[in-house]
């Protein structure tokens, strides 16, 4: 089989693309990626070497070379996407164009191939808006309610891909997912950026006063899950995938420190995000019945390793801060 992974040099994307070649080490896989400051080449520097992968730097939004790139291959998985809320609520512009119109573009270009291609679009939970702190947790007939320009964009596009499952019968599956953590996130995001200041020494701004509830998905069981979804998952469904694992921001906070041997009094109250979603959290029943899967990483496994991962890699971040 031959792939096309769009976003394929950011966070999540690069796991994805080794993990596919440690299980399908035959088949050929075509990375596309436009190299934003979250796009690194360097995520995926022991795969580089490996004749049946390819590096190509361009834009999803390129209807010409999308165009060229999906003739070629039998499965798309899309990552690509401006992926961080605070810069959409400095400016929505870049979200917009990533994540409505390049995902416009693929599905465009994937349903007029001659026999087209199967696509898997990877979307958030945060479509799905926000929960009370008693509120039942999100499934895939949640009704859709983003709330944020991210969010949007990403709702956005998860509608287009229905809509070309419906209109054209593009062999589409959609996945939405927790926040998730791990090796090579970049480090604007909730961990790495507490482990890195942490590690410089410097305070960790916690938003609010630090009660926002997210769910925690180590990111290889993530990628397992998008893999378990188009192995198997049903053509035109959805799947939710979390983390069983809901941690409000201050006791990410404690943990990080506690693993680092630091006290609280690193932590810095700074004023919340702008619209803050209180809580989100998946049930994974469809997932978990349909396919088999669940997340396998315990919170405590997980966040060890992705502590020690940045202690040993500080020439990845530095020059990122
Ligand atoms: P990331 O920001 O680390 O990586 C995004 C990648 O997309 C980068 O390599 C970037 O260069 C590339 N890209 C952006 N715009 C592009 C364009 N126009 N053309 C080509 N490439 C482009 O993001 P991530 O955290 O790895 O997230 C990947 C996907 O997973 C996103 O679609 C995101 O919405 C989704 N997701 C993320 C999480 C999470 O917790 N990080 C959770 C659920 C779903």
């Amino acid at each position: 089989m031959k792939l096309l992974v769009t976003g394929g040099a950011g966070f999540i994307g690069s796991h994805f693309i080794r993990q596919w070649f440690l299980v399908h080490p035959d088949d050929e896989i075509i990375n596309l990626d436009i190299l934003t400051y979250a796009g690194r080449l360097e995520n995926l520097s022991d795969v580089e070497s490996n004749p049946k992968y390819r590096f190509v730097k361009g834009d999803i939004c390129d209807e010409k070379l999308v165009a060229e790139l999906i003739e070629e291959v039998d499965l798309v998985v899309h990552f690509a996407a401006e992926s961080h809320v605070d810069r959409s609520i400095e400016s929505s512009k870049d979200f917009i164009r990533s994540n409505v119109e390049g995902t416009r573009v693929l599905l465009e270009a994937a349903r007029k191939k001659n026999i087209p291609p199967r696509f898997h679009h990877v979307s958030t939970d945060e479509v799905f808006g926000s929960l009370k702190l008693d509120d039942k947790k999100f499934t895939e007939l949640s009704s859709y309610d983003p709330r944020s320009p991210y969010s949007a964009s990403k709702a956005a596009s998860d509608h287009l891909a229905r809509a070309y499952f419906h209109t054209y019968g593009l062999p589409i599956t959609i996945s939405n997912c927790s926040n998730n953590y791990g090796p090579y996130q970049f480090p604007e995001k909730l961990i790495p950026r507490f482990v890195t200041n942490i590690l410089l020494d410097k305070k960790l701004p916690l938003y609010g006063q630090g009660e926002n509830v997210r769910d925690w998905i180590y990111v290889i069981d993530h990628v397992e899950g998008i893999m378990k979804v188009i192995a198997q998952g049903r053509i035109g469904e959805t799947y939710c995938l979390g983390g069983d694992n809901e941690l409000n921001n201050l006791t990410i906070a404690k943990e990080i420190l506690k693993l680092l041997d630091k006290d609280e009094a690193m932590v810095e109250y700074v004023a919340d995000r702008l619209g803050h979603d209180l809580r989100y959290a998946i049930d994974y029943t469809k997932a978990r019945t349909e396919l088999n899967w669940s997340p396998n990483t315990t919170f405590t496994e997980g966040l060890k390793h992705t502590t020690e991962w940045y202690k040993n890699n500080k020439t990845w971040w530095q020059s990122l801060i």
